[in-house]
């Protein structure tokens, strides 16, 4: 992609994730790769609502950087999903209110309660707790980038991604509309998943018009859970713990320490 146009883009984006409050002070970041080599992101420390297009930084694939700007130091999440996804152009990372509170909540956005979500974005699985800017986090993330295009990270955010800028900030978009609806839904008594059948449906309409392919079929998507649709890939990430522990069915598996805490909790009301 052009890099003025490039920048000015990014530029856009941040105003509106920030007016969005998707992101403060100077949260977040955002990047497009350039070209096979060059990747142009969001600076270090600054405000995504007050960028201007100069202050923009450029580095290669591996992070060295290219002229003298420093770029944030969350830029190795980008890379990583750069290198997993070489169909991915842009990405977006913020801490949206709704989404961020399902990541510190240990929960991932995988309920099959939207159909137009299942069509367009997928489920958002919950990835361990890795610290920023570290490796921890990259290597964390590493099993899901490839068969999501959005990621919820544990006590931290989320990150979008995708085709182009506007299509990774699309996906950041839908996955805060649809935590916040999972949230008001929770507070009118509960949502109400559709059914397996439903959901293989849109599954197979997804596939079918293009909007996600197989790779998205992968075990860490809740919405499988309930179908008799298989993932076809073989290196599929395990659902992790909170994601797994409840479904659409009702069915609620726990582990022995969850079933000990949970009836001791219960216990503990009976006597007060
Ligand atoms: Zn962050």
């Amino acid at each position: 992609m052009e890099e003025s146009l490039a920048r000015k883009l990014i530029c856009e984006v941040g105003n509106l994730m920030y007016d969005r409050s998707y992101v403060v002070s100077s949260d977040g970041n955002i990047s497009i790769r350039l070209d096979e080599n060059r990747v142009l992101a969001t600076p270090t420390m600054t405000c995504k609502g007050r960028m201007t297009e100069d202050c923009l930084a450029v580095t290669d694939i591996d992070g060295k950087p290219l002229t003298d700007k420093r770029a944030s130091s969350e830029l190795a999440m980008h890379l990583l999903i750069y290198k997993e996804r070489p169909d991915v152009k842009a990405v977006c990372h913020a801490h949206p209110p709704h989404g961020t509170a399902f990541a510190v909540a240990g929960l991932a956005i995988d309920k099959p309660i939207l159909s137009e979500v299942i069509l367009t974005l997928g489920c958002v699985p919950l990835t361990d707790y890795g610290t920023p800017s570290t490796n921890e986090l990259t290597e964390a993330m590493k099993p899901y980038v490839k068969h999501h295009n959005a990621l919820l990270m544990a006590n931290h955010g989320a990150v979008a991604y995708g085709d182009d800028l506007w299509q990774a900030f699309d996906r950041l978009e839908t996955l805060e509309h649809t935590a916040k609806i999972a949230i008001l839904s929770r507070m009118l008594g509960g949502s109400r998943n559709l059914s397996p059948d439903a959901i293989e449906k849109l599954i197979n309409v997804r596939q079918s018009a293009g909007y996600l392919d197989e790779s998205a079929r992968c075990q860490a998507c809740g919405y499988l859970h309930e179908t008799n649709l298989s993932c076809p890939t073989g290196d599929r990430p395990k659902p992790n713990a909170y994601s797994s522990s409840a479904n659409g069915s009702g069915k609620v598996s726990l582990s022995r320490e969850e079933l000990v805490e949970l009836l001791s909790q219960a216990a503990r009301l009976n006597d007060s």
